[in-house]
């Protein structure tokens, strides 16, 4: 059945019944004008939103309803994890076709539904609205975990090792893209046992996002090409350094828990850590120290060589 035949008090009431809000903090959840939400004891909260729109970050040809709503879900929690935090409250308010299916859109939904529930956090409400494109745009709140509060992109020091968790590139080809698991985990570890001194998570690219995360700290970079953890084989450099949405965490740590980090037994079920370069004074740029031993400038869309 279209979204045509449909009303969108049927919408909602279809939403409300696929939802399954666990958990004391949500004192009440959709069906009134707003949520209500028991204030969380955490000393700093964090407020994020990302929007996907069709025809810009995804196609419908391309990707189950399923997985563009998990997809919107995901990339904000991503932004989440980026922080050291744990996501706890999310709204939802989506643009849909009419010409769309109402078992499309109770897809759509599981998939954003199911993905915060999934990672510890609660869709608590949204918007439906009809539009001519398919728009989702979630708004997710968090809580820092670490005794330090969010980790900013703005704390790398000169000597601070760069790492970053999984495997880069190719994300589109794979569809990983669709189906990543954001890093709430990873960065949970990191806050707990480590202190992360800058964070951000990888959603244009290596070089660009490292480019932010060095201008943010006023740093400069230099990668190892050797200790690029690729995903792909082919032109393996430049998919690590350039191809975009592997919402892995990119992040700095002083040379002491570089080393710690590196010596520990890696704990199971996490995405490995990999060093891949070291914060350097920012008169030096962003640099791509070669498997040949050469330095080549990076520029924020790979480097040069490829250009
Ligand atoms: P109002 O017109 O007062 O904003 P709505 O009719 O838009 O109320 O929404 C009624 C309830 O349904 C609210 O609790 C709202 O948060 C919830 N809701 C509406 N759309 C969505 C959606 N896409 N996802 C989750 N909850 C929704
Ligand atoms: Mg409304």
């Amino acid at each position: 059945m279209r979204l045509s035949r449909t009303s969108e008090a049927a919408l909602i009431e279809m939403f409300r019944r696929q939802t399954h809000v666990k958990g004391s903090s949500v004192l009440l959840g959709i069906g009134d004008d707003a949520a209500i939400l028991r204030p969380p004891k955490a000393r700093q909260l964090l407020f994020t939103t990302d929007m996907l729109i069709e025809g810009r970050h995804f196609h419908l040809k391309d990707a189950a309803p399923f997985e563009i709503g998990r997809k919107a879900m995901a990339v904000n929690l991503s932004d989440i994890a980026a922080m050291g935090g744990r996501p706890t409250h999310a709204v939802a308010a989506v643009g849909l076709p009419s010409k769309l299916t109402v078992s499309f859109v109770k897809e759509l939904y599981r998939g954003m539904e199911e993905t915060a529930r999934n990672f510890g956090a609660a869709l608590v409400g949204g918007d439906t609205n009809q539009s001519d494109l398919l728009v989702l745009s979630i708004a997710l709140l968090g809580e820092a975990i670490g005794p330090r509060g969010a980790v900013r992109r703005s704390g790398a020091k000169p000597g601070n090792a760069i790492f970053v968790t999984g495997r880069l590139g190719g994300s589109y080809a794979s569809k990983k893209h669709l189906n990543f698991i954001p890093r709430l985990k990873e960065a949970e570890h990191l806050v707990k046992k480590y202190k992360p001194t800058a964070m951000m998570d990888l959603s244009d690219g290596l070089s660009a996002d490292l480019a932010k995360l060095a201008a943010a700290s006023r740093v400069g970079a230099v990668l190892a090409e050797d200790a690029l953890p690729s995903a792909v084989k082919k032109n393996s450099t430049k998919a690590a350094l350039s191809d975009g949405e592997d919402f892995e965490l990119l992040f700095t740590l002083s040379a002491k828990d570089a080393a710690r980090l590196t010596a520990e037994k890696h704990p199971k079920g996490l995405a490995p850590f990999s060093r891949i370069g070291t914060i350097v004074d920012r008169r030096l740029g962003l640099r791509l120290k070669t498997t040949g031993g050469y330095f080549k400038k990076l520029s924020s869309t790979g480097f040069d060589h490829f250009k």
